[in-house]
């Protein structure tokens, strides 16, 4: 039996894996589908402390990884579909496989939102509708594009496809954005980005090949329906806690993120097992308190096996 598994490679996981590495735990990570987690797809961390050039994702998650493996975290691929708690042993189940600890940490973070929406499902991913400019954005070079979305991860897709496309235009459903005043700016003054406001998207709308040629919006001032001729739709509005495989183990909110336990942050409704990041924390959701969040949980952990 483990002493520790770790769920999830991104901020959180990796930072925990330290943390517990360090503590000579000897850690198993356990990474999903997307290793390296969100930041993977992020082009440029900016306010992450300590770059002050900045960084981008990759190589930042890349760095923490082999940080943790210098300490000793070993690392499997597996997506966990359930887990059994059997007194203080917990069994994690993935497909066929299963591996026990005495301590868990769910790190297994978020997905992003789609809109359930005609067209989306039908073009989504190769066919001119994804949630990644950093992934696809140099496929559309030259091209049109819309993003949608009014946050921070709407601005940062629509300012980095600015490289490429020759323009982008900002669908919001509002007549404000809630992204960071900074990164809003930067957005509402580049000479290549339109925002159309106060637009619902209803439809992508496909050419003859089935690939996209236009978003149709309603303008939720006026009523009207409007087409945005565009190749690329680039869906940027928010994220949906991967923790599904928690179901009836452990208090979700109405979202789906972990309920961590009155009087901490990481601790959850069953002893010995913890979550940090993106699955529970719906209110900060930064890099850096996903790594706080990991460091927290791997102290905890220490704690709570040496009671054991
Ligand atoms: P977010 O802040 O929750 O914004 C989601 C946006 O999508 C909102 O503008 C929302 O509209 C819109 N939206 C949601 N559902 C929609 C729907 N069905 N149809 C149309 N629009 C819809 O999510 P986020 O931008 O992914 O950011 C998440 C967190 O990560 C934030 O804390 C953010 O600060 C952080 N982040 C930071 C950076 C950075 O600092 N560089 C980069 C990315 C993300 P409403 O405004 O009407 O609700």
């Amino acid at each position: 039996m483990e002493d520790i598994i770790i769920l999830g490679t991104g901020c959180a996981g990796l930072t925990a894996a330290i943390y517990t590495g360090r503590a000579q735990l000897n850690p198993l990570v356990l990474e999903g589908s997307q290793p390296g987690g969100q930041l993977t797809t992020t082009s440029e961390v900016e306010n992450f402390p300590g770059f002050p050039e900045g960084i981008d994702g990759y190589t930042m998650m890349d760095r923490l990884r082999k940080q943790a493996a210098r300490f000793g975290a070993r690392f499997e691929h597996a997506k966990i579909d359930s887990i059994e708690v059997n007194g203080t042993t917990k069994i994690l189940h993935a497909g066929g496989k299963t591996f026990e600890a005495k301590a868990v940490i769910i790190a297994t973070g978020a997905r992003p939102r789609l809109l359930g929406i005609p067209g989306e499902k039908e073009m989504y991913g190769g066919k001119g509708v994804t949630t990644c400019a950093t992934c696809d954005g140099a496929f559309y070079r030259d091209m049109d594009v819309t993003v949608i979305g009014g946050g921070d991860s709407a601005c940062e897709e629509a300012l980095f496809l600015t490289r490429f496309c020759s323009k982008v235009t900002l669908v919001h459903r509002r007549d404000t954005l809630r992204a960071s005043k900074i990164m809003a700016e930067r957005t509402l003054a580049h000479e290549k980005i339109e925002v159309v406001w106060n637009a619902n998207p209803e439809a992508v709308l496909a050419d003859e090949s089935g690939n996209a040629r236009a978003l149709q919006v309603q303008k939720t001032d006026t009523g009207d329906s409007l087409e945005i001729p565009c190749k690329g739709v680039f869906i940027a509005i928010g994220h949906i806690p991967n923790t599904d495989f928690v179901e009836g183990l452990l208090d979700r909110d109405d979202n789906g993120y972990i309920d961590p336990a009155s009087g901490s942050q990481v601790r959850t409704s069953l002893p010995g097992l913890f979550a940090a990041g993106d699955c529970v924390d719906h209110v900060y959701r930064q890099a850096i308190t996903a790594a706080g969040m990991g460091c927290q949980s791997a102290i905890e952990v220490e704690r709570w096996l040496a009671e054991l």
